[in-house]
């Protein structure tokens, strides 16, 4: 197999010299949890206090990790990812807040987003949070609901909460349907998520008929999501729809694990990085396997995870472009992966968000701590970015 993640000077190509040099700085800086801790605290407050930190923001973390605040800004880093033949998912990156307003903003930016992506030969998909659209509390209560397997809800203000949700959702995938721009639901905590699961098959009956509009995700640390990606499949194929499926290991362990622990039931996270390894790898061969009937969208910067799909691929004499399997990565981490693979004719794409540098700045801090916090894959990014940098003062 050709494809290899060590080539630097095509990883970094997008890069300018300083600013390689500032995201050396930032991805050192996220991997201490001292620092991030510091800045999780400070920022927020510095902000509340009015201090003028919004372009010292705008030029270090948000410009690594950020598209810009609009669509137009975000036009930007979307076109430079377009001429490495890297594609975009798109991601309104504002934190969820309550009220019905607020929802019924976040659905017409979505709706934007989508807009705007059929516009770009480059942005295939565009990422919807449903806390986003939804209260918080309402999915909690559902997804306690002892009769929302039959769907029906005892309480009748949150029926009616609940159908406009569903609404909001229709009409982001009316659009995303019209437009051909798939929707990626990202998954959330487990103590909301079975509302968001049951939504999303609901969505797939009606937008998957043909082509995959709509896809849910998959979080492999949870040691029940094998078996549900499989049972996901099992009703595509008995009720005829194809099934989108966003593979993740999942960003919220430490908080799942305390919850679980400080209310008594049992963790829903593997015990240990290896069992999640293990799900994570058999969930993208099983949609391999079913590549007629899945189409996969492989969300990690795991080099080995992304190796083992290419080599497969590769196995089954697919082509690199094959139109059910992509690739990401967040936007300001990977470049190893993801520019190496574009440079071979994958399908693969940053994850993108924008939104004002106010209101984005919780989902950095989110990334920062998840980060620190977790042993992944940032140590050997930096060493790329460390050698991409002597590369360049060498030649
Ligand atoms: C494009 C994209 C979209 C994403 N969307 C979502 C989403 O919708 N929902 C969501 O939850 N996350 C999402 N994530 C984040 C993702 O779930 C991971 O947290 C992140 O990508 C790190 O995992 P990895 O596979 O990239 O790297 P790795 O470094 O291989 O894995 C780190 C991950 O392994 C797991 N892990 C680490 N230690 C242990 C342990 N001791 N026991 C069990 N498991 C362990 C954790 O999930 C940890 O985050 C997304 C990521 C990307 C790239």
């Amino acid at each position: 197999m050709n494809l290899s993640f060590d080539n630097t000077q095509n990883a970094f190509a997008y890069k300018s010299t300083a600013d390689l040099k500032k995201a050396k700085f930032l991805i050192g800086a996220i991997q201490s949890p001292f620092m991030v801790a510091v800045a999780t605290k400070a920022t927020p407050l510095l902000m509340k206090m009015g201090f003028p930190i919004n372009g010292v923001l705008r030029n270090t973390v948000f410009k690594q990790f950020v598209g810009g605040e609009t669509l137009e800004e975000s036009a930007r880093a979307t076109k430079l990812l377009g001429s490495y033949g890297v594609q975009v998912i798109l991601d309104y990156g504002v934190e969820a807040k309550e009220g019905e307003s607020n929802f019924d903003d976040v659905t017409e930016h979505i709706i934007e987003a989508i807009d705007f992506a059929a516009t770009q030969n480059n942005i295939p998909f565009v990422s919807v949070k449903l806390t986003g659209v939804a209260s918080h509390i309402l999915l909690e209560h559902l997804n306690d609901a002892p009769r929302l397997r039959s769907g029906i809800h005892d309480s009748e203000s949150e029926n009616a909460q609940w159908q406009r949700v569903r609404e909001r959702m229709y009409a982001i995938c009316d659009v995303a349907q019209e437009k051909g721009v798939g929707i990626l639901l990202d998954a959330e905590e487990t103590w909301i998520q079975d509302p968001i699961d049951r939504l999303a098959v609901e969505l797939m009956t009606v937008y998957n008929k043909e082509k995959v509009i709509v896809y849910n995700t998959y979080q492999l640390y949870r040691n029940d999501r094998l078996s549900f990606l499989q049972l996901s499949h099992r009703i595509a194929k008995e009720q005829g729809f194809l099934l989108g499926a966003k593979l993740v290991r999942g960003a919220y362990m430490e908080k799942e694990r305390a919850r679980a622990q400080q209310m008594g039931y049992s963790s829903p996270i593997h015990a240990d990085k290896d069992a999640t390894d293990k799900d994570f790898d058999a969930a993208a061969k099983y949609c391999i396997e079913n590549k007629e009937t899945i189409s996969l969208l492989l969300a990690t910067h795991n080099e080995q995870s992304n190796l083992k799909i290419a080599s497969e691929m590769e196995s089954l004499s697919l082509p690199n472009d094959f139109n059910h399997i992509h690739f990401s990565q967040l936007y300001g981490m990977g470049d190893h992966i993801t520019f190496n693979m574009a440079n071979q004719g994958y399908n693969v794409s940053k994850y993108l968000p924008f939104g004002p540098i106010s209101e984005v700045i919780p989902y950095l801090m989110r990334r920062a701590e998840e980060n620190s916090s977790v042993n992944g894959q940032t140590n050997k990014e930096l060493v790329m970015i460390k050698s991409e940098l002597a590369r360049r003062k060498g030649k």
